[in-house]
């Protein structure tokens, strides 16, 4: 029922695409949501109450909750947190602040899993311009999605397009991958690196594309709680993922509430 090909990638067919795209959706309207929701006053508590009852009241399971022994439904890494972090109530979000919002549901078996960056507020304009780039640099590696490419295609788009943006750090340590049945999935995805290289894309592949961009250097720290992860020079960095299905058509960004049409036509134009 769930086919691998010789690189131990997860194949789905189109009806499975298709159950690939519920949840995804179900993740798509729920960072939706939450972009409508947040303001400042708000704590990373308040949202993650938010996901949970959204993702729930669509019949659907917040994948990341008891993941590993993670405590909550989203990550909330704010300023200079990376990913992966732990929502609490402890500090009010403040204008001038940004935070990174990462969530996944499992709907009928499949999973989703989808992040964005978004401002608190009035912010700096290099924070505007750090989430511009961090989200185009997502848009850039998920074109690269179409039979015949090279896995390695996507980080080499990633960064290249990161680096003619300025000076930015790119951590090596983390990056995308598969999901399916699972959320973490061969194969890994990296956000730098040389194309032309690793497996070639099939279609009924789907894969997590996660570019994260610091302000300052690519170099991080995890946090003593074990989970959230940290710019060593304490800059602010963002994060954008979706999750996207390669399709005989292109890719279909399966997180993406118009499957990617917008995104994919701005690289296209050369934006
Ligand atoms: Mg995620
Ligand atoms: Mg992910």
């Amino acid at each position: 029922m769930f086919k691998k090909n010789k690189h131990g990638i997860q194949i789905k067919s189109p009806e499975q695409v298709e159950k690939m795209r519920a949840a995804g959706l179900v993740v798509g309207r729920t960072l939706q949501l939450l972009r409508e929701s947040v303001q400042p006053g708000m704590t990373p508590l308040d949202l993650d109450a938010i996901a949970e009852k959204a993702i729930r009241d669509e019949g659907a399971i917040p994948s990341f909750k008891g993941y590993q022994g993670f405590p909550a439904t989203i990550c909330a890494s704010v300023n200079d947190e990376v990913v992966h972090g732990i929502p609490t109530d402890k500090r009010k979000l403040r204008p001038g602040d940004v935070i990174s919002i990462d969530c996944g549901a499992i709907l009928d078996g499949w999973h989703g899993d989808s992040a964005i960056t978004v401002p608190i507020g009035e912010v700096a304009d290099e924070l505007t311009e750090l989430i511009r780039v961090t989200e185009d640099a997502m848009w850039h590696g998920i074109a690269k999605l179409r039979v015949g490419g090279f896995l390695s295609d996507i980080g080499h788009a990633v960064e290249k397009y990161i680096r003619g943006q300025g000076r930015y750090g790119i951590p090596q340590e983390y990056g995308g991958h598969g999901i399916g049945t699972e959320m973490h999935m061969d194969p890994w995805v990296a956000n730098h690196g040389k194309g032309g290289r690793g497996p070639r894309f099939e279609a009924g592949m789907c894969f997590a594309i996660e570019p994260m961009v610091n302000l300052g250097t690519g170099r991080t720290k995890v946090l003593a709680d074990d989970w959230t992860v940290v710019t060593l020079d304490g800059r602010q960095s963002a994060h954008f993922e979706h999750s996207v299905a390669v399709t005989a058509g292109g890719p279909l960004v399966l997180t993406a509430l118009d499957g990617g049409e917008a995104g994919l036509a701005r690289v296209a134009r050369g934006a």
